[in-house]
Parts: structure tokens; sequence; C-alpha cells
């Protein structure tokens, strides 16, 4: 872990700082019921694939999937968007406890927060409607607004070109999987801190090289290096 200054806080959205509760896994469950892309696997192999991939690009997760087929995999993919909406629809989102208040601190101590997401952005965007959070944050990236989704540095990456960083060890990274930890390391982020609120447990973050495990995002502030107590107070 680095001791140069965070300037810029990417944070993962399902599972990190927005409730997932299983509803990723329903979205899942019923597109492939829907589309028939997990058959020839079977859906216990595939939720097991679902589980151990959760926080990559969705449409990725989905050619796997559908044996390499990317014509299958966009119209599951299109079937697991609308599952999504559907159960936003129905149960509505929640924040993880402090999330917001996390990010209110870490904006007013002078940091830039974006936050990042496997959903591609008609998701992502429905969710943040949801939540109330269009205004939140400094920025949201889906993979195809960066390139690759994780675990590839790209959506990382892409955070720090636009908050012009002064240097990739003044990013910090928070997610709830090992692809989280491990686009936050390739991309050379100085923080990268796996969260316990959402799919991964703590084995899987630290085999990822997760510099450390928190019980959740309201404990990220405090580890900073140059924020700590300037952001926590709040949070
Ligand atoms: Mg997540």
């Amino acid at each position: 872990m680095t001791t140069t200054p965070t300037e810029l806080v990417v944070l993962d959205m399902a599972g990190t700082t927005v409730r997932d509760d299983g509803v990723v896994e329903t979205a899942f469950r019923r597109a492939a019921e829907r589309t028939g892309v997990a058959a020839d696997i079977g859906w216990d192999r595939a939720l097991q694939y679902v589980r151990d991939t959760m926080g990559q690009s969705k449409v990725e997760v989905f050619t796997h999937l559908a044996g390499g087929d990317r014509d299958r995999a966009e119209v599951a993919t299109a079937a697991f968007e609308a599952a999504y909406a559907e159960l936003i629809a129905d149960g509505g989102a929640e924040p993880i406890a402090g999330a917001r208040e996390t990010i209110e601190a870490l904006r007013a101590a002078g940091l830039q927060v974006y936050l990042t997401t496997g959903f591609a952005p008609v998701t992502r965007d429905a969710l943040l409607d949801a939540l109330g959070w269009r205004d939140l944050v400094d920025g949201v990236l889906s993979p195809i607004d960066a390139g690759r989704g994780r675990p590839a540095p790209d959506l990382v990456l892409a955070a720090a070109l636009r908050a012009r960083v002064s240097d990739v060890r003044a990013v910090a990274v928070a997610g709830d999987t090992a692809s989280d930890v491990r686009s936050g390391l390739a991309a050379g982020a100085g923080v990268v801190a796996g969260v316990l609120t959402g799919a991964h447990d703590e084995a899987a973050l630290r085999a990822a090289g997760a510099h450390r495990v928190l019980a959740s995002v309201a404990d990220l502030a405090a580890l900073l290096p140059g924020v700590g107590a300037r952001a926590s107070v709040i949070a």
C-alpha cells in the first residue's frame, strides 16, 4: 500500500456501494431461463461461473456461458439488463450502509469519487436513478466507456485519466470481488481494498492481492493516505 496521498477513489457498485442481496444472481437466472444461454453447461455450473466472475463485464460472462457465441451472449445480456431492471422496479435499490455518507465525506475532503460497474450503461443508470445518486459522484463508468471490463485495469485507468490524477498511486480502489482487486492492482492503484459486503469472502479477496480487506466501504476513508480523519468524521 502506498503513502502517496489519495486524490481519486474508484468504487464498485453492486455489492460495494449498492446492496445486492442476490439480485444480480436472480437476474442471471432469469436471463438464462428466458434465452437458454446456459443450457449446454447446465445451471449449477453456470451459477458457479457467475459467482466466480462476479464483477466482470456481463457480456463477457454470457459469452463464456454461450460457449463463445457472441450473438447469443448479446441476446442474453439484453435479457439480463431487462431482468435486473424488473427487479429494481420491484424491490428498489438500497445503498450499502454508510456508502453515501462515505462518498460525501470523501468529496467534501477534496477527493474525486468514481463509480465503476460490469453493468451496461442502461442498467447502471437505472440503478443510479433508483438510488437518487446521479449527482452524488464525479463520474460513473461501464466497461464500454473504458475498453475492457474487470479484471483488466481499464475502468480504473479511465477514471484516473478523467480525474486527471497526478500519479496512479493517488488512486484508491474498493470492491467486493477478486476481479475488482485484480483490476485495481493491474492499474497500479496505491490502495486496493476488498470489502465483505458482496460476492466474495476474505480469503478470495486476499488471494487476489488486496492490500486491505474491510468490513464495508464505510471503513475506507480512514485508510487513505492524506485523508484519514479528515473524511472519516462524517462517515
Ligand atoms: Mg460488485
